[in-house]
């Protein structure tokens, strides 16, 4: 079957913390003033993106995982394994942390953990995150969450637009209010909730607190995870490399004009988080523009950009 990028149509969830902003800067259809994800590379159950072009129009990304596996060529992995999201957090996200693999398949029953890491697509002068905590032992951390301790317990970094942040399973962390991040994580829905301010939603009750779990699977001592990840610059400065741990790797494409890359994995998620520009697969163009999330699939060998725009590009 001729190979073509497989265009998404994402999926929004409302959040607490949600706000307007995937509508006013990247112009999604959203369900209210309240949206927090858009889950734009999905094939997990909770919100699997739908394709809509080519030969694969109308199937969900889980059911071409399933039906169409040559698509995604020889990734040897019974669940699709990546998860994109771009999150607009106008309030803080609530402090959290997230099983490994191991945890996850053992208590959870699900087949991933959630390492995840961001990109800081935008944000507010003096925007903060959660990452990383200072108790040493589960004990001290369980005495501080019980006080209240908040100041002394959470490692607080500023963060500014074009930072990133490695977030590997086990770390305790929070988005702040004021931030855009596009996510790139395992494809899983678990997370164990440390603190949630007191908030009350619509109907007046406090989220669910996993305290007992989130001690669990946390880091003791923290592993205390550099602020900064060394970032790869390729192909005359436009191909950055932001992080290449276990479960994905993840770059920033700058395209200032025209690039080509080699398709050389099995197939590759690209997500467009500023300008436009055209995309040239297999002869074929495609426009792309801010907010357009894409798979180039297994097959194809070489793509190639117009325009001026910029692209977070993961695989597994
Ligand atoms: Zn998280």
């Amino acid at each position: 079957m001729e190979r073509q990028p497989l265009f998404l149509q994402p999926v929004f969830k409302e959040r607490i913390w949600g706000g307007n902003r995937l509508k006013t800067e990247f112009g999604y259809e959203i369900p209210s003033d309240k949206t927090g994800e858009c889950w734009g590379i999905s094939a997990h159950p909770h919100g699997p993106s739908v394709i809509k072009n080519g030969p694969l129009a109308g199937l969900t990304l889980m059911d071409a995982w399933r039906e169409q596996r040559d698509w995604f060529g020889d990734l040897n992995v019974d669940e699709f394994p990546l998860l994109t999201k771009i999150l607009d957090a106008a309030d803080d996200l609530s402090v959290q942390v997230h099983p490994d693999d191991f945890y996850a398949r053992k208590v959870e029953k699900v087949p991933y953990g959630k390492s995840e890491c961001w990109y800081i697509i935008d944000c507010e002068e003096d925007a903060e995150i959660v990452f990383g905590h200072h108790a040493d032992s589960k004990e001290s951390f369980r005495a501080m969450v019980e006080k209240g301790a908040w100041d002394k317990l959470l490692r607080r970094v500023k963060v500014k637009p074009g930072d990133f942040f490695y977030v590997p399973s086990g770390t305790i962390h929070a988005i702040g209010r004021g931030i855009m991040i596009l996510e790139t994580q395992q494809s899983s829905d678990i997370t164990y909730r440390v603190y949630d301010y007191g908030r009350k939603d619509a109907n007046g009750n406090e989220r669910e607190l996993h305290l007992d779990s989130a001690i669990s699977v946390t880091h003791f001592p923290d592993r205390n995870l550099p602020l900064h990840y060394e970032v790869v610059r390729e192909s005359r400065g436009v191909v950055t490399t932001l992080v290449t741990e276990k479960y994905f790797t993840v770059y920033h494409w700058d395209v200032r004009g025209h690039i080509t890359r080699a398709m050389d994995k099995p197939f590759m998620l690209a997500s467009v988080i500023r300008g436009d520009g055209e995309l040239s697969v297999e002869g074929k163009t495609y426009p792309i523009r801010k907010g357009d999330h894409f798979i180039i699939p297994s097959g194809v060998w070489e793509i190639e950009i117009h325009g001026t725009c910029e692209l977070i590009v993961s695989h597994s």
